[in-house]
Parts: C-alpha cells; sequence; structure tokens
C-alpha cells in the first residue's frame, strides 16, 4: 500500500478567460510523497493547488484521487475536500473565534463528532504543533507563525489523507518562518502526503522527496532535490534556481 498513488493529474489545463494558466500538466503524488512545487509568481502554481482541491474547477485533463477520477458534474466534491487538507499563505483563521474553536469547528460540523471528542482532538493537534498554552487565545493575539501552526492544526483536524501547502511561511517575519517549516517537518516525518508551494529552498533541500519547478503553466522540471540544485537539467531551472538562492 506504501506505493498508492494519492494524487494523479493529467494533461490538466485551466484557462481564465483568455489566459491560459496551466498548459497540460501530469503529475503524480504517491503516498507519504513531500512534494516541492517552486517556480516563479504567476506560473500557476497556486491555481494547480486550487484545482487539486477544487477551489477551481478544471477545463479539462484528468484528477485522480485515490484511484478515481473525480468530476465536479458527478461527484461529491465536499466529501473529497475533506480529505485534501489545504493552509494558505495568509491563514484565514475565523477571527471571532478562539484557538480551540477555530480548530473543533468542522470536526463538529463537517466530521459531526461530538463536542467532547473534537475538543480532545483540538487538544492534541494544538500539542503537537506546540501550542497547547494558546487554546482559548484569540487569533489577533497570535503571531503570524503562531496563526499558521493554528491552521495547521485546524486542517488536520479533518484527518486528510493529503496537505496542500501554498506559500506558508511567505507572510510571516523571517524569525518566524523557522517553527512553521519545523511543524511541517514534523508532519513529513510522520508520513503525512504532502505538496507544498514554497521559496523555502532550504526545506525543499532537506524535506522534499522530490522537487516540482514550473514556470509559465507548465512543468519544466522534476526531479530529487539533491539533483535539482546541484544540477539542474534545464536551463530554466538553473536560472530560476540561482535568483532564489
Ligand atoms: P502562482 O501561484 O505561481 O504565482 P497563480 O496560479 O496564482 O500563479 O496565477 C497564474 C496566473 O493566473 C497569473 O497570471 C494570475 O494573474 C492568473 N490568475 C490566477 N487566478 C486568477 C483568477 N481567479 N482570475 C483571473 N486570473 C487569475
Ligand atoms: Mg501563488
Amino acid at each position: 500500500m506504501t506505493e498508492q498513488e494519492m494524487i494523479k493529474v493529467e494533461k490538466l489545463n485551466k484557462s481564465f478567460g483568455d489566459l491560459h494558466v496551466l498548459k497540460g500538466i501530469d503529475i503524480s503524488v504517491k503516498e507519504s510523497d513531500v512534494v516541492c512545487l517552486i517556480g516563479a509568481s504567476g506560473s500557476g502554481k497556486s491555481t494547480l493547488l486550487r484545482c487539486l482541491n477544487f477551489l477551481e474547477v478544471k477545463d479539462n485533463g484528468k484528477i485522480i484521487f485515490e484511484g478515481e477520477q473525480v468530476e465536479q458534474e458527478t461527484h461529491d466534491i465536499n466529501k473529497i475536500r475533506q480529505k485534501v487538507g489545504m493552509v494558505f499563505q495568509h491563514f484565514h483563521l475565523f477571527p471571532h473565534k478562539s484557538v480551540i474553536e477555530n480548530i473543533m469547528e468542522a470536526p463538529i460540523h463537517v466530521r459531526k463528532i461530538p463536542k467532547s471528542q473534537a475538543l480532545e482532538e483540538a487538544r492534541s493537534l494544538l500539542k503537537k504543533v506546540g501550542l497547547a498554552d494558546k487554546e482559548n487565545v484569540y487569533p489577533s493575539k497570535l503571531s503570524g507563525g503562531q496563526k499558521q501552526r493554528v491552521a495547521i492544526a485546524r486542517a488536520l483536524a479533518m484527518k486528510p489523507d493529503i496537505m496542500l501547502f501554498d506559500e506558508p511561511t511567505s507572510a510571516l517575519d523571517p524569525e518566524l518562518v523557522g517553527e512553521v517549516l519545523a511543524t511541517m517537518k514534523e508532519l513529513a516525518e510522520e508520513g503525512m502526503t504532502m505538496i507544498v508551494v514554497t521559496h523555502e529552498m532550504g526545506f525543499a533541500r532537506e524535506v522534499a522527496d522530490w522537487v516540482v519547478y514550473m514556470h509559465d503553466g507548465k512543468i519544466v522540471e522534476v526531479g530529487h532535490p539533491d539533483e535539482m540544485f546541484a544540477n539542474p537539467k534545464e536551463q530554466r531551472t538553473r536560472e530560476f534556481i540561482e535568483s532564489v538562492l
């Protein structure tokens, strides 16, 4: 089962009006893979993640989730989305709810588990992200790094099979980046399947099983991080990596 394909994408296309943003993307992510998606701003990284989470509707191509080809018209997208956790650059916490309430919300209302169980699970997740003492605090009182760790705990509370991260540390002050990356690294080590859009090349190098470089809506190169950073095959990849290192 370890080599099970979690998400497979075939010839995925997506346009916004005349703008062709994803141009025939092929990608396959296996269980426990950690994939870092890199590329310049505007290359289509967020759109790809959003298609994988069905926040955007693809134009054509296939998205195969856990062996099943998913179509917006015939599938209960909300049900599939529950298995796909997403963490954004800007946290998106509920400002009027405490930390623990933020985490308990979806398990109670979507997974429909009893409140007592949701509380127990939320506490254990808060402990996991190192914020056990922040249970009753409101998001406005947290640092950016703490907010992002709550956002990660909240996504995990749905017990997803895969986690998508869209530049989770890009909005943080530099001194807060490390604590969020450490949380993500722990998650990776526990075997979570992850796709991470990031400019943190150190993280990609250390944690990724493979790196995908996107340019202008296409995948230019896929490789093991050691290979990709030391010896990229494509000139474009080399230029990009040099620009961000
Ligand atoms: P990245 O995450 O790599 O920076 P995006 O996926 O956000 O790239 O964007 C790729 C391109 O698609 C950009 O040119 C962007 O302006 C455009 N785009 C993204 N979302 C929309 C949208 N909802 N409507 C119109 N254009 C969009
Ligand atoms: Mg983006």
